[in-house]
């Protein structure tokens, strides 16, 4: 389903999270397929993708922070108008874990339930023997606030794609 004059649905998609969880990493991952070339981000970075979901076409915008993580006060206009949210948190970091709570709260502020499509992404799979938090912690608390959750390795590009495609047949499903 595209729009009735051809165009495709646009879509704002926010990444939310402790800084070093991944976040770049991973837009990076399934923008370019690349994982080595990770700069700190500096400044407010945004990305576009077009998506084919079935016969539908999709363009994402994929919203990046810019290091406003250690302050936990990224601005307003970066939540504007988001359809989708990843909080996403590091499984060898509990606190990670708990700052992507925070999150979901902030999230929940500024939107009615609902009204955002929101994913749980816990990251760093590779890094199983410094495991902090498990599989079914994280999936648990995701069950109970009703997100979609993954687990993800952008190291070893496990489910990076999946997680984009999850969301974008959810907006479909919504459009
Ligand atoms: P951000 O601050 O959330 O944007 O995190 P970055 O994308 O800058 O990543 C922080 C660090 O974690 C970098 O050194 C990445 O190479 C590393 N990293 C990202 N994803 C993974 C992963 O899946 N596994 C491992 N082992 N390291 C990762
Ligand atoms: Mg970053």
């Amino acid at each position: 389903a595209s729009t009735t004059s051809g165009q495709p649905y646009v879509s704002k998609l926010v990444l939310l999270g402790s800084s070093s969880v991944g976040k770049t990493s991973l837009v990076l991952r399934y923008i370019k397929q690349d994982f080595n070339s990770v700069l700190p981000t500096v400044g407010c970075a945004f990305f576009t993708k077009m998506l084919d979901v079935g016969s539908s076409s999709l363009k994402l915008e994929i919203w990046d922070t810019a290091g406003q993580e250690k302050y936990h006060s990224v601005c307003h206009l970066y939540f504007r108008g988001a359809n989708a949210a990843l909080l996403v948190y590091d499984i060898t970091r509990k606190d990670s874990f708990h700052q992507a709570q925070q999150w979901l709260e902030d999230l929940e502020k500024e939107f009615q339930p609902g009204e955002v499509v929101v994913m749980l992404v816990g990251n760093k799979t590779d890094l199983g023997e410094e495991r902090q938090v498990s599989f079914q912690e994280g999936n648990e608390f995701a069950e109970s606030k009703s997100l979609l959750f993954m687990e993800t390795s952008v190291k070893q590009n496990y489910q990076v794609s999946e997680v984009f495609d999850t969301i974008a047949q959810e907006l479909l499903k919504r459009a």
